[in-house]
């Protein structure tokens, strides 16, 4: 194949990057490798995270420390060796006519010494420092004056790039000069993406305009206004496919009917423990709508620790098998499975229903018996781990699955347990104990309808939260000792991170040694990660009957654990744990209609983040406000970790930031997809020509990984 003839593709963005004016094949591997980058198309997404501004030359004289950086065109008079060692560096006096200065570098001396030219006019740029009365620059960004760039005047792109590519001098000048050239050809390629009405009413920029800034913009103002063009259309196309993918289930995936309701009026009438708080019978009444429709449910149940979900699923699942279906319980962890098994064997057993539990420590004799019984019938709800969705698990006539702690399993996963009735799909409840700020919620789970329990059950004492330096240990262990003495039980956690586990447990346990020492009456528990499950068991139904009366533990804890008459959560090294951890382990408290508290141990000196995390904590008890901050805090890609991303696929878009934008977006989607649902009406045709580029592009991806 000749080199300088590219295939024939449908797409001039399919164009492979080899072919590329100025790229070649050797370039070409280079940014497949590092980058990704394989085609136009690839490249002209690539969008830069930053810019810098090279609209003006700065005067020598003009100089000053609080600039990041100046761009300053002078002439290159000589230079220098100076230092030995890894002192040595190369100093050249550079000078613009109102003052001298220094250019200094550490690195590639000997490159500079041959390629650098004496008396040659050049751009320099890069951060102003004063040593005494001289200024000098670093290894500074430094360019031969031409023609082109004597004039300034531009905002220079900074792409993110490895160092290999920084070495083979592919850096971010390199990149946005490949750019210019892409953006040149591409041109008439860019056909709009977006609907001509929501540009005009929203005043957005083109498609065309909005790519060329971002990479090289105009002006600052071009470039913000190419940005928020580019995320709506991002966040737009987001919420287009989890709206659509939300209406078709609505409208095409039929689901059982769930309409008869024996059991439930049984267990309403003579087995309620508690009176149902206004929130939980309203999300019943949410979720019961949904079962009768003959619609498959894909609903999201979103409701803080101990705000009392379990009663709802089981109520749920009640539904399900007065209409003949079984259901089950997917939980992330085996000590979370079994609290859930726990809780609901209790309702269970009040009505004389089966229900067995499975996990990776189900011994193979009741495995087998629990695998009979499901594929019989006889068993009618199961709760488990992953282990539920092994291929060898069938069930008669799975109705319901309800998935714990959704964000912990992956988007596969949750699809393998619906393939579990081969004529009918069952219904789907996700259920979440982490508050998710609403942007979070709309991208994440924009496909699901949403319930939110949003009070707790009555006679809750909000818990009280008091941040303490290591050093009042003493008057801490004081105060666990008085609650000790009036009958309560006490957390004490310790982080726990994975890089360092060997570190961690030595922590734990010189802490339970320590807490010994001054506890030596009062019988205590310990519960980590590396102990056997058999052990953690043991001391954990230890801590549930009250035996022990002090639980020093992991984060293991984390999920879960239900133990209402413990009142007390002291969290070591709280520095360590992200505002949900901490909320979610605080959260295992303040169950009982005692007054709880929760004691964050810090040491004196704390980051200026983890001072806020603190007093957000002791602040508030709400778990949808501290998600708020946790989003400022840590970005979302943090809070909805790595498993998520394939829904996440936002590029550009920040959503901590681009709140407001999604929210018009999604407004957008939902008035299309009322107005025209099939995309039928001509001003809606760009929507579904770039829908079908996505998907293509999609199915591309998925090949390669
Ligand atoms: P979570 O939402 O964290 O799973 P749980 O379902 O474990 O919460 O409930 C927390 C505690 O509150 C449990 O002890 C449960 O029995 C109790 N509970 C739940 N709902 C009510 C209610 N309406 N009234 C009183 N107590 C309740
Ligand atoms: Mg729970």
């Amino acid at each position: 194949m000749s080199q300088l003839t590219p295939p024939v593709r449908n797409n001039f963005f399919d164009t492979p990057i080899e072919f590329l004016k100025g790229v070649g094949s050797q370039k070409a591997a280079l940014l497949n490798q590092e980058l990704s980058i394989f085609n136009f198309g690839d490249l002209i997404q690539y969008y830069p995270y930053r810019h810098e501004d090279r609209t003006i030359f700065h005067k020598i004289t003009e100089l000053n420390e609080q600039m990041p950086a100046a761009q300053i065109k002078g002439r290159l008079r000589e230079w220098s060796l100076a230092g030995e060692g890894s002192k040595k560096r190369l100093v050249a006096v550079f000078s613009d006519g109102t003052g001298v200065m220094e250019l200094v570098w550490f690195q590639s001396i000997s490159w500079f010494e041959k390629n650098l030219r004496p008396n040659a006019e050049y751009i320099v740029y890069g951060k102003p420092i004063a040593f005494g009365n001289k200024w000098s620059i670093t290894h500074p960004e430094i360019d031969l004056l031409t023609a082109e760039n004597a004039h300034g005047g531009y905002w220079q792109p900074v792409y993110s790039l490895t160092e290999k590519l920084k070495r083979k001098f592919i850096d971010s000048k390199a990149i946005s000069k490949m750019m210019r050239t892409l953006l040149e050809v591409s041109r008439p390629h860019l056909a709009e993406t977006l609907p001509a009405e929501l540009i005009q009413k929203y005043r957005m920029v083109s498609k065309a305009d909005a790519v060329w800034n971002f990479h090289l913009p105009q002006s600052y103002a071009w470039l913000h206004q190419a940005q928020r063009r580019l995320k709506f259309e991002e966040l737009f196309y987001n919420q287009f496919r989890l709206l659509k993918n939300k209406l078709l289930h609505k409208t095409e995936f039929p689901g059982l009917v769930f309409d008869k309701v024996n059991l439930v009026k049984e267990f309403y009438a003579h087995h309620l423990p508690f009176t149902l708080t206004g929130s939980q019978v309203k999300v019943l009444h949410e979720i019961h709508e949904d079962l009768k429709k003959g619609k498959q449910m894909n609903r999201l149940l979103h409701g803080d620790v101990g705000s009392g979900k379990t009663i709802v699923a089981f109520i749920t699942m009640l539904f399900a098998l007065d209409n003949g279906a079984q259901a089950c319980l997917m939980a992330p962890t085996e000590i979370l499975a079994d609290q859930h098994y726990q809780g609901l064997k209790k309702f269970a057993d009040s009505l004389g229903i089966n229900i067995g539990k499975l996990t990776g420590s189900t011994k193979k004799k009741e495995r087998d018996v629990i695998h009979r019984e499901l594929l019989d019938g006889s068993m009618q709800i199961i709760v488990g781990t992953h282990a539920l969705i092994e291929d060898i698990v069938q069930f008669q006539n799975l109705g319901l699955c309800i998935i714990d702690e959704q964000h912990r399993f992956g988007v596969a996963q949750r699809s393998k347990l619906w393939a579990k009735n081969s004529r009918i799909n069952p219904h789907i409840l996700v259920m979440t104990a982490t508050p998710i700020p609403r942007t979070l919620a709309m991208t994440l789970y924009g496909d699901l309808d949403i319930s939110a329990i949003t009070e707790l059950p009555a006679g809750r004492k909000p818990i009280r939260t008091v941040h303490k330096y290591d050093a009042h240990r003493l008057s801490v262990f004081g105060f666990l000792k008085d609650e000790i003495n009036k009958g309560r039980q006490v957390y004490m956690v310790y982080p726990l991170i994975e890089e360092s586990e060997k570190l961690d447990l030595k922590d734990l346990m010189d802490g339970y040694e320590s807490v010994a020492r001054a506890f030596p009456d009062v019988p205590l528990s310990i519960l980590h990660g590396k102990m056997k499950s058999k052990d953690k068991d043991f001391e954990m139904q230890r801590f549930v009957k009250a035996e022990t009366k002090i639980m020093v533990a992991t984060t293991v804890i984390e999920v879960g654990v239900n133990v209402p008459n413990a009142s007390v959560m002291v969290i070591e090294n709280a520095e360590r744990f992200g505002l949900s951890q901490l909320h979610q382990l605080r959260g295992r408290v303040g169950r009982g209609a005692e007054q709880s508290y929760c004691v964050l141990m810090t040491d004196y000196k704390i980051s200026k983040d983890t001072r806020l995390r603190i007093e957000t904590m002791c602040r508030t008890n709400d778990g949808f406000e501290i998600a708020e901050v946790d989003l400022q805090l840590r970005g979302p890609g943090d809070i909805t970790g790595t498993q998520q991303s394939g829904l996440m696929d936002l590029l550009i878009s920040n959503l901590a930031q681009d709140g407001e934008i999604l929210k018009v977006a999604r407004l957008c989607v939902e008035a299309i997809l009322t107005n025209d649902p099939d995309l039928q009406q001509p001003e809606n045709a760009p929507i579904k020509v770039h829908l079908s580029k996505l998907k293509k592009e999609q199915t591309n991806w998925s090949r390669i990984s």
